[in-house]
């Protein structure tokens, strides 16, 4: 299928919230809407994903309930560079800039998101929570921006984890080893809950933002205020002090609760494989709070939406950490096959013998999610897995090219990996060697083939009728 193509970016085109880029999208002929009633027990997601590289999508009334459903907010890096407004090939760099210059928010005294409260909590009756792959324990809310506050400080931090409905008040949440983690571990260590807001239903940019990898205490709501070039306007939560996005559809309010443990999962994640069900975190949602006619959004698990969102925010911090090792890496792609966390590919001009090695050091220790780097010279599409196959069969040998390290720390949700997540990197070095003679690395070309202009040398069918038949040969 081929991608519906985004339209020429236009200056700081940022919208503001969700309905703004579904506006937008609409608009650029990119949302389908499902009639009305469709299941939320897979058929929803199926619908997504048969459209995830082609189509947003809404559902109204899925399975009869009053607020609808969005999918496929993002089906390609173009549209990523449409909602951050820049072209395809300018993302990692505008997403680089947000970074270094985040933009704090500010808190006004109410916003949309708080016109309706309920502190009467039963979310399957108050939200259309849809059930996505066939073996996920039941509903799940997959694109909740998780907000918490970090207890001794108070700074704010922005993720996404997956929630699983476990009651009609109650949320299992999985906390890897990151920064809403560390932030539940201060509070419990102190006997107390976290506070935190899931919140339902924001603009693409703000999603992007959410998924930085950057460092502890660090608010990702400023980066998104950078995206937008204002600051987002958030408002206070109605039973904790948790700051949201004013502007949000959707908000759970609640707790991590400190000390317990439920079963959570299983849940289909991005290798296309199950996380399986195990102890975990909970939450205790004390209210739910929504705009007039809420929209709630979904991320179906694996899916195009899935992977965009973890791959470009990698891929930007990546490139900026080997970039300051080595000034010779132009480009970096983590690739579609390679789950968009796996498969690292570097482009770089190469100046000294060797240096492919050193870069798939730093790439390894840069994420302990990268399992593969192919390193290839400048004239390679690194966004193309034909470009990149090619160069590694024509410029790379197994027995001089191939780096192994056995027995490093890698994804836990990769299944090839030991249950405390060890696994083993691999390193292609598919760059010309500097001392080859010229002629045997020129690539061939057919001179004007590029450029030619194919109205102009085209003649109609009949003139080949007209060959075929012989009409035309003076005998
Ligand atoms: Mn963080």
């Amino acid at each position: 299928m081929t991608v519906t193509k985004a339209p020429a970016p236009s200056a700081n085109h940022c919208s503001r919230d969700l309905r703004e880029w579904l506006t937008h999208l609409s608009a650029t002929d990119r949302l389908a809407v499902a009639k009305p009633g469709l299941g939320l027990k897979h058929e929803l997601a199926a619908v997504s994903q048969r459209l995830e590289r082609d189509k947003a999508v809404l559902f109204p009334s899925p399975d009869g309930h009053a607020v609808p459903v969005a999918a496929n907010l993002l089906a390609s890096r173009g549209w990523i560079g449409d909602c951050l407004g820049v072209s395809e090939d300018d993302v990692i760099g505008r997403y680089q800039d947000a970074v270094r210059n985040p933009m704090p928010w500010v808190e006004i005294d109410r916003g949309p998101v708080q016109d309706v409260i309920h502190r009467d909590v039963d979310i399957n009756a108050q939200l259309p929570v849809p059930t996505h792959n066939e073996l996920d324990s039941g509903p799940y809310i997959a694109a909740g921006l998780m907000i918490s506050r970090n207890p001794t400080n108070g700074i704010q931090n922005v993720s996404i984890h997956r929630c699983q409905i476990s009651g009609k008040d109650r949320i299992g949440v999985l906390l890897l080893p990151r920064h809403t983690w560390t932030y539940a571990q201060l509070a419990e260590e102190a006997g107390e809950a976290l506070e935190v807001a899931i919140v339902i239903g924001v603009d693409p940019a703000s999603l992007l933002a959410s998924q930085a990898i950057v460092p502890l205490d660090f608010d990702e709501m400023e980066i998104a205020g950078a995206f937008h070039g204002a600051p987002v306007e958030m408002v206070k939560c109605q039973t904790n002090n948790v700051r949201v996005p004013a502007r949000a559809e959707i908000v759970l309010e609640g707790r991590v609760l400190p000390g317990v443990a439920e079963p959570e999962g299983p849940f289909g994640e991005f290798p296309q494989y199950y996380g399986r069900r195990a102890n975990r975190h909970v939450i205790q949602v004390d209210a739910i709070t929504h705009r007039k006619n809420p929209i709630f959004h979904t991320i179906v698990g694996g899916g195009m939406e899935h992977l965009l969102l973890g791959g470009l925010p990698r891929e930007a911090t990546l490139l900026e950490t080997l970039q300051r090792n080595d000034p010779s890496v132009l480009d970096v792609h983590l690739s579609r096959g390679g789950v968009c966390r796996y498969h690292l590919v570097v482009k770089i001009r190469k100046k000294q013998e060797g240096q492919a090695k050193n870069i798939m050091m730093g790439a390894f220790a840069g994420h302990y999610d990268i399992k593969q780097v192919t390193v290839v010279d400048e004239d390679v599409n690194i966004h193309d897995g034909e470009a990149v196959e090619w160069a590694v069969a024509t410029r790379f040998q197994a027995d001089r090219d191939l780096l192994v390290v056995g027995n490093t720390q890698s994804s836990k949700l990769d299944p090839t990996t030991t249950d405390d997540g060890v696994g083993a990197k691999m390193g292609l070095d598919a760059t010309i060697p500097l001392a080859a003679d010229e002629f045997t690395f020129t690539v061939i070309q057919v001179p004007g083939a590029g450029d030619i202009d194919l109205d102009k040398v085209l003649d109609d069918d009949d003139a080949a009728a007209a060959i075929i038949a012989g009409d035309n040969r003076g005998e």
